[in-house]
């Protein structure tokens, strides 16, 4: 499957960072314990780690360790999107859409796929989602 990075205009990139600070936010007040730590880039900057049937969000892992084979394998090929040297920081897993960033919400963003019209939407989507995911 080929990946497409669309660039987003700063306004939408911007709203973008809002939104998946939004999220994060409500990850933690539903879930307080997945805190990790803060810095820079503010309480609600840097993602939670999170799975549901909805959406998936890792925060920036300063070194990830390949578990797919990839980093190992004697031919190029790319990580797998399961990956800690592949994914995508947060997946909404509907439309495919996905967000690169790099530390923090916001900083080198990349976006994977044509977001969604709605942005609030996806996030609101995304936040009704918590409740089918035990803390
Ligand atoms: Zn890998």
């Amino acid at each position: 499957m080929s990946e497409i990075t669309v660039v987003l205009p700063a306004t939408e990139m911007n709203q973008l960072s809002h939104e998946l600070r939004r999220l994060t936010r409500e990850i933690l007040k539903a879930q307080p314990r997945r805190r990790l730590w803060t810095g820079m880039g503010g309480a609600d900057g840097y993602g939670v780690e999170m799975d549901t049937p909805v959406f998936t969000m890792h925060p920036h892992d300063e070194n990830p360790v390949c578990n797919c084979g990839a980093a190992d394998s004697e031919e190029e090929k790319p990580c797998a999107e399961t990956c800690p040297f592949g994914w995508p920081n947060f997946k909404h897993k509907p439309s495919g859409f996905a967000v690169h960033w790099h530390k923090w919400i916001g900083r080198s963003m990349e976006v994977v796929g044509a977001p969604p019209t709605e942005m609030g939407a996806m996030i609101d989507e995304c936040i009704s989602s918590l409740v089918q995911v035990t803390p």
